[in-house]
């Protein structure tokens, strides 16, 4: 890898970032690769946003959009389950009913199949793309290639979800059923209530998405990138570009501009003109150092909708939706409700010392994220709403981004992911 100093490639030029979360961290080691001085911004640390505490799978089969056919029958059943996977704050409903029209409209079948062919281009080559950027970085000891699992009741469970794997294998994608007995083997510790799996060998997951911004921002700022600690507040604008970030401690000013500020990017779109229907899917995990139980492979529990991988930490059990706006407390009701979820699920699981997170996914009403140019500023491109992939296709994402400001016509097409879609 080269330098900025020393890369003389193509148009070096400075580019200011907002968000050095996974998607801006990725953004900023791609664009300093192709030779360009690249200056990060955020209020907080890199990856203390929602990138720290996620369930660390690359999940590149994500692919089918949250919304689908049947899915808002299932709705009330999970809605009035407290433990169930999703909940709502209902005083947030009135400002939430415009964007579940949009949801339920992107669950048309038609809209699932275009939806999940894009999600398939971004994310099939997911690893491909991060691997040179991992092990620039010294973190290929954190990614693990063992494969996921997604756990079932029993087999009517598994047919219950046929669109999902339909959607997968029309594309091409493999998958394996499993029996009780095949699981048993996998994970010995599984308790009697699951006696069914789908096991997918091209996952990978890691030991700590927070270990993995942190090494990317390392690795950015020993190659002379600039990581700043500032809340952005707006921008300056003069002939149909921005000039200048907006902090609280001063502008800093660039030649191009990445949004790449996770759940709160629609705030800084709207300033440049591009409003962007999206909510915080707020998700919880449950950090648990002493587990009692042993975990070979990270998990998907199709029941609770949450996440099991076995971390540096210990164990991590994360995931479920919230709905109750950005700005709202945690409701830590989410995260015990995790730990009961997945006590059925391994019955000799040791909770003892648990830690507690929340985080807020960034989420469009298609379960796509925006990635491209900004309609309203010829020098500003958008990267966020990754919702539940932001691990798996912060790489993608960042080329993407590197390609379009070098002028390179990105290998992605990144139509179905424009900012005015909507
Ligand atoms: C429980 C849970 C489990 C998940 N599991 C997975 C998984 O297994 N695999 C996967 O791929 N994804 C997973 N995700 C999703 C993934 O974590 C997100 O998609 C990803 O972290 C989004 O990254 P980001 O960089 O866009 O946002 P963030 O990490 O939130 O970064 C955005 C940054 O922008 C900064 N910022 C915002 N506004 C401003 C401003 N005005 N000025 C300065 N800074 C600003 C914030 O401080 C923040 O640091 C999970 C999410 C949750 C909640």
């Amino acid at each position: 890898m080269t330098t900025q100093a020393e890369s003389g490639r193509g148009d070096s030029r400075h580019i200011a970032i907002v968000g050095a979360g996974v998607i801006g961290m990725a953004t900023a080691c791609c664009l300093q690769e192709d030779g360009h001085r690249v200056t990060v911004v955020d209020w907080q640390a890199p990856g203390m946003g929602c990138s720290w505490g996620n369930s660390g799978g690359l999940g590149v089969t994500s692919i089918p959009p949250l919304s689908s056919p049947g899915v808002l029958r299932k709705v009330p059943g999970w809605l009035f389950d407290p433990n169930g996977p999703l909940a709502l704050k209902w005083s947030h409903l009135p400002r939430l009913a415009p964007w579940l029209l949009r949801f339920a409209r992107a669950g048309r079948m038609e809209e699932v199949e275009r939806i999940t062919d894009a999600m398939n281009a971004l994310l099939s080559p997911s690893y491909e793309v991060w691997r040179p950027l991992f092990s620039a970085a010294g973190l290929d000891n954190l990614v693990h290639h063992t494969g996921v699992i997604h756990l079932y009741t029993d087999r009517a469970a598994f047919e219950g979800d046929a669109l999902q794997w339909k959607l997968r294998k029309d594309r091409g994608i493999p998958y394996e059923t499993i029996d009780r007995e095949a699981l048993l083997r996998m994970e010995p510790d599984i308790g009697p209530a699951y006696n069914f799996a789908v096991y997918e060998e091209v996952w990978r997951h890691v030991g700590d998405p927070f270990l993995i911004v942190d090494g990317l921002a390392r690795h950015f700022a020993a190659q002379g990138g600039e990581i700043r600690r500032a809340a952005v507040t707006g921008f300056d604008s003069a002939d149909g570009k921005v000039t200048a970030l907006r902090t609280e401690s001063g502008t800093i000013a660039a030649d191009d501009f990445v949004v790449a500020a996770g759940a709160w990017s629609h705030r800084l779109s709207k300033m440049l003109g591009s409003p962007a229907p999206q909510e915080s899917q707020r998700g919880y995990h449950v950090g648990l150092p002493n587990p009692g139980v042993e975990v070979r492979h990270i998990m998907m529990d199709t029941v609770g909708k949450h996440a099991i991988t076995p971390m540096v930490m210990g164990l991590r059990l994360g995931g479920t939706s919230e709905f109750a706006g950005l700005d709202s407390p945690p409701n830590w009701r989410r995260a015990r409700a995790i730990v009961e979820n997945a006590k059925r699920i391994f019955p000799g699981l040791n909770t003892e010392g648990y830690s507690q997170w929340a985080g807020d996914r960034p989420l469009l009403p298609d379960s796509m994220p925006v990635i491209g140019p900004s309609p309203h500023r010829r020098n500003v491109y958008y990267a966020f709403g990754h919702s539940h992939i932001g691990l798996a296709s912060g790489a993608v994402t960042g080329r993407a981004v590197s390609d379009l400001i070098a002028g390179r016509n990105p290998a992605l097409d990144l139509h179905p992911f424009r900012i005015d879609r909507f």
